[in-house]
């Protein structure tokens, strides 16, 4: 439901030179015209890739302030982000919520915060490992989604990222089923609890060792509304031999 959505999340990584690689091939790859394309590099970079990134591709930050700026050291503000040309946040990526230690509470304040601002939300929920195996992944992700819920007023510039821990950076990708079955269960909390437009409205994004050989296959399932991709983001795909450019690209293209 709603238009397929490819974020790439390029985390603490490149250099100007690397970037500006990167930026050129992402320039000249082909992108399928109904997709959303956004990437999201680091702070330092964005003003290099807003002045250098076709228009086609959106820009997002990685994080943003709870609240106004002001004397938060090591912060940056929402309307910061807005001011520099952003159009999206990533909010609750489990790298801030489990290596840097942000809360649900947190998360859900900065979101609604970060909506006043115009910017659009891609909110991060998803399970650890020791969570799936005790059974615990729904209860983890509505309790994630309830904490966005609490603060959200309106759904409308939010994209929610299903993104299982023990996928991330492991090159252990949810198998179609796994991912299609947390995305279903997302959409019914979301009816149940919200509205049933919210529900069909609302994008909901896999995220976690996505790759250019993957994303078909997940990109199939019904609930699978599109892809938060991390190291893809960041690669030349290399098939037959051949440089078949960004696989970032091949990503965005597997929109079905
Ligand atoms: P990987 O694609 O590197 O697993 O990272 C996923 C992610 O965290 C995107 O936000």
């Amino acid at each position: 439901s709603g238009k397929f959505f490819v974020g790439g999340n390029w985390k603490c990584n490149g250099t100007k030179d690397s970037i500006s690689k990167l930026v050129t091939d992402l320039n000249g790859a082909k992108l399928e015209d109904d997709v959303d394309v956004v990437v999201a590099p680091p702070f330092v970079y964005i003003d290099q890739v807003k002045n250098s990134l076709t228009d086609r591709v959106e820009i997002s930050g990685q994080n943003s302030w709870v609240g106004k700026g002001g004397a938060f050291t090591g912060e940056i503000s929402a309307e910061q982000l807005v001011d520099i040309g952003c159009k999206w946040v990533i909010l609750g990526h489990s790298e801030r919520r489990h290596v840097i230690g942000e809360d649900d509470e947190f998360t859900g304040k900065k979101a609604a915060y970060a909506l006043g601002q115009n910017l659009k939300v891609i909110a991060c929920i998803g399970e650890k490992l020791e969570e799936r195996e005790s059974g615990k992944t729904f209860d983890v992700c509505f309790r994630q989604l309830k904490a966005f819920a609490d603060y959200v007023t309106s759904w409308e510039n939010v994209v929610i990222a299903y993104e299982p821990v023990w996928a991330i950076g492991t090159g252990k990708v949810a198998s179609p089923q796994q991912a299609q079955e947390v995305h279903a269960a997302v959409r019914d909390w979301l009816q149940k609890t919200l509205s049933a437009e919210i529900a069909s409205a609302t994008r909901i994004i896999y995220g976690g060792s996505v790759n250019g050989s993957n994303c078909a296959e997940l990109a199939k399932q019904e609930d699978i509304d599109g892809f938060l991709v991390g190291g893809a983001s960041l690669k030349i795909m290399v098939l037959l031999l051949v440089l078949q450019g960004p696989e970032f690209a091949t990503i965005v293209n597997s929109v079905v």
